[in-house]
C-alpha cells in the first residue's frame, strides 16, 4: 500500500492528525479535570464561606441546636452538599446526613486543619459513613478575626467525575469529528495532488507496452499539470515521429516485397533476421522458417558462408557467382557490411543472373557453331582454288567440275548469310506481319507448287489432305507460305526417294493447325526436343547439306503469329511436324 504515491502523501498527513488528535485529547482530558476540580473546589468554598457568613451573624454556637440542625437540612436542600458545622473545638454541632452526637471529632481532620491555619481546606478523601471517596470543603466562621468554627461541605467525588465525563466525552466528541473531517481532507488533497500523477503512470505504461493513448486532461496551472502538458506534447511529438517512421518502414517493406533480388540481413551469430519473397522463393523458404535460423541452414552451399565470413573479417563489400545446384539458376551473391547503423550484421543480395548467363552462353554458343558451319565449305572452296591454282586449269572439262563445285559451296555459305539474317531480322523484330485473312487451302497449294519439281526430281509424291470446309486463318501469307515450304524441304530432303509427303490440315476449337508428314529417316527421341533450336542438326543429317537454322525461322514466325510449332518422329518410320494459327471462325 505504501508504494502508492497517494497513501505516501495521505499517512504522514493521517499520522500527524493522529498524533495532535492524541495529544490535544489527552491535554484536554487532564485540562478539564482540573478547571472541574478548580471550579468545583471554589464553588462548594464560596458557599461554605456564605454559610460562614450567615452563621457568624447570630450568636455561635447557637443556645437551642436544634436549630442548627434544622438549617444544615435546609442548606443540604439547596446546595445538595453534605452540610457539617463544627464547634471550633473540632466537635460536630450539626450535620445534614448524620446524627451529631454518633459523629466524631473532626479536629485532626486534615481540611478542618487546612481550613484553621490558612482561612479554606479541602480534601478528597474515603468517606466510611458515606461508604466512598468525597470531596471536603472547610471555611472558618470567624467574627471580628476570631475562630468560632468550622463550616464544611461535602460532595461524593463520583458525582465530580460523572460531570467531569460528560463535559470530556462532549470534547472529544468534536476532537474526534474534527479529526475525521481533517482525515478526509488529507485523503482527498493526496486524491487531487495524484490523480495527474497516476495518469501519467499508466498512460507511460501504456506507452512502454506500445500503445499511444489520447491526451491526459489538464485543466490547473500546477507544476503536475504542466508536466500532464509537457507529457501530452511528447506523446504528440512521439506519434508524428512514429507515423513518420511507420510510412519510411512501410516503403521500405513494400521495396523488399516487390524486389526482385533476394535479400537478407545476417547477424553477428550468423543468424537470418529479414528475408524478403525473393529471396524465399531462391533458397526455397519461408519467413517463418528462415528468421532466427543460422544462415548456412538456408544458404545450404559453404561458398555463400565463406562469402559471409571474409566480408565479416575483411569489413568491406565481397562478390561471387555460383550455379545452384538442381535449380537451373545461376546467382550473384554480393555481401555488404552494414557497419555503424547495425554493427556486426550483413546485408547480403542475390542476383539471378541465369539469363545474362544464357545469353553469353547463346552467343558463344552461336560464335562456334557459325564458325563450325562456315569451316566445311570455306575448306572445301579453299582446297578447289587451291587444285585449280596447282595445274587443274590447264584441263577444262576437270577446271569446269572443280568451279560448279565451288559455285554450290559459295550457293551454301550465300544461302546460310540470307537465313542468318532473317533469323535476326526477325529475333529483333524488324519483320513487321502483313496479316490478312487467308485460305489455308491456297496456302497449302502455293507452297506444294512450289516445291513439287524437287520432289519429282527424287521420286516423291507429295499428297494433300484437307477438309472440305476450312475455316480462314489471319496471317502472313508470305510468312506461312515459307515455313510450308520449309517442312517440305526438309520432308524431301529427309526422305528416300518414292516415298509419300503428305501435307494437311484440320480445324481445333480456336486453331488450324496445318501438318505435314513424311516417311523418312525420323528423328531420335533425344534430338526432338532440340530441332528448333539455331544450327541444330541431328546425326543423320550432318553429313547433308543444310545450315540448322530453316526450323529456328519457322518456330520464330509461328509464335510471332500467336500459334505454336512441334514434331513427332518414329526413327526410321518417318516425321510429322505441326503448326496451329489461330483461325477466323472460332466455332
Ligand atoms: P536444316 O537446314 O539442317 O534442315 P532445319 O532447322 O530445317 O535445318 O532442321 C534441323 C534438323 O532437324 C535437321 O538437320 C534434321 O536433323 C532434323 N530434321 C528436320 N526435319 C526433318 C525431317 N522431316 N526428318 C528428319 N529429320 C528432320
Amino acid at each position: 500500500m505504501l508504494k502508492s504515491i497517494r497513501w505516501r502523501i495521505a499517512v504522514p498527513y493521517l499520522a500527524l492528525i493522529l498524533l495532535v488528535t492524541l495529544g490535544v485529547g489527552i491535554t484536554s482530558n487532564r485540562f478539564i479535570r482540573k478547571i472541574y476540580e478548580e471550579e468545583t473546589l471554589d464553588h462548594l468554598a464560596d458557599q461554605a464561606l456564605l454559610i460562614s457568613d450567615a452563621l457568624a451573624d447570630q450568636p455561635f454556637p447557637p443556645s437551642a441546636s436544634q436549630d442548627l440542625e434544622e438549617q444544615a437540612l435546609r442548606w443540604r436542600a439547596l446546595l445538595d452538599a453534605r452540610v457539617t458545622i463544627l464547634n471550633q473545638d473540632g466537635t460536630v454541632l450539626a450535620d445534614s446526613d448524620q446524627d451529631p452526637q454518633s459523629a466524631e471529632n473532626a479536629l485532626q481532620n486534615p481540611e478542618i486543619q487546612q481550613a484553621r491555619e490558612q482561612g479554606r481546606g479541602h480534601i478528597i478523601r474515603y468517606s466510611p459513613f458515606h461508604d466512598q471517596q468525597m470531596l471536603f470543603v472547610a471555611v472558618p466562621i470567624k467574627l471580628s478575626g476570631q475562630i468560632l468554627g468550622i463550616t464544611r461541605l461535602a460532595i461524593p467525588q463520583s458525582e465530580i467525575t460523572a460531570s467531569q465525563n460528560q463535559l470530556r466525552n462532549k470534547v472529544f466528541l468534536i476532537i474526534g469529528l474534527t479529526a475525521l473531517g481533517a482525515i478526509l481532507l488529507s485523503y482527498l488533497i493526496a486524491y487531487l495532488t495524484t490523480k495527474p500523477i497516476i495518469q501519467l503512470t499508466k498512460s507511460t505504461r501504456k506507452m512502454t507496452e506500445g500503445t499511444l493513448g489520447g491526451p491526459l486532461v489538464s485543466r490547473g496551472y500546477s507544476e503536475i499539470h504542466q508536466l500532464t502538458r509537457a507529457f501530452n506534447n511528447l506523446v504528440k511529438t512521439l506519434r508524428s515521429q512514429i507515423q513518420a517512421l511507420e510510412s519510411e518502414q512501410e516503403k521500405l517493406s513494400a521495396v523488399l516485397q516487390q524486389m526482385t533480388d533476394g535479400v537478407m540481413i545476417i547477424n553477428g551469430e550468423y543468424e537470418i533476421e529479414l528475408i524478403n519473397p525473393a529471396a524465399e522463393v531462391l533458397f526455397n523458404t519461408s519467413a517463418e522458417l528462415a528468421i532466427g535460423h543460422s544462415a548456412a541452414e538456408v544458404l545450404r552451399q559453404h561458398q555463400w558462408i565463406d562469402l559471409l565470413h571474409s566480408c565479416r573479417e575483411e569489413g568491406k563489400e565481397k562478390a561471387r557467382s555460383l550455379d545452384l545446384p538442381g535449380k537451373d539458376l545461376f546467382l550473384q551473391g554480393i555481401a555488404i557490411p552494414l557497419g555503424e547503423s547495425m554493427p556486426d550484421h550483413t546485408l547480403l543480395l542475390f542476383q539471378d543472373l541465369t539469363r545474362i548467363k544464357r545469353l553469353e552462353t547463346t552467343r558463344q554458343d552461336f560464335v562456334s557453331n557459325i564458325s563450325h558451319e562456315l569451316r566445311t565449305p570455306l575448306a572445301s572452296l579453299k582446297a578447289l582454288t587451291e587444285t585449280l591454282q596447282s595445274g587443274a586449269l590447264e584441263d577444262p572439262p576437270a577446271a569446269e567440275r572443280f568451279l560448279n563445285r565451288m559455285e554450290t559451296e559459295v550457293d551454301a555459305l550465300a544461302q546460310m548469310v540470307t537465313e542468318l539474317l532473317e533469323l535476326s531480322r526477325i529475333e529483333s523484330g524488324q519483320v513487321p506481319l502483313e496479316l490478312q485473312h487467308a485460305s489455308v487451302h491456297s496456302l497449302v497449294e502455293a507452297a506444294i507448287d512450289r516445291m513439287r519439281s524437287q520432289a519429282e526430281r527424287r521420286e516423291i509424291t507429295i499428297e494433300t489432305d484437307l477438309p472440305g470446309r476450312l475455316p480462314e486463318i489471319e496471317a502472313d501469307p508470305r510468312r506461312v507460305e515459307q515455313v510450308l515450304v520449309n517442312l517440305i524441304h526438309n520432308a524431301i530432303k529427309f526422305s528416300d526417294p518414292y516415298k509419300t509427303i503428305t501435307v494437311g490440315a484440320k480445324r481445333d476449337s480456336h486453331h488450324v493447325i496445318f501438318f505435314v508428314a513424311d516417311q523418312g529417316i525420323g528423328i531420335p527421341p533425344d534430338d526432338l526436343p532440340r530441332i528448333f533450336e539455331r544450327f541444330y542438326k541431328t546425326d543423320q543429317a550432318r553429313s547433308g547439306r543444310g545450315t540448322g537454322l530453316g526450323l529456328a525461322i519457322s518456330k520464330h514466325i509461328i509464335n510471332l503469329h500467336g500459334g505454336d510449332i512441334w514434331a513427332e518422329s518414329e526413327l526410321n518410320q518417318g516425321s510429322t511436324f505441326h503448326f496451329s494459327l489461330p483461325s477466323m471462325d472460332a466455332g
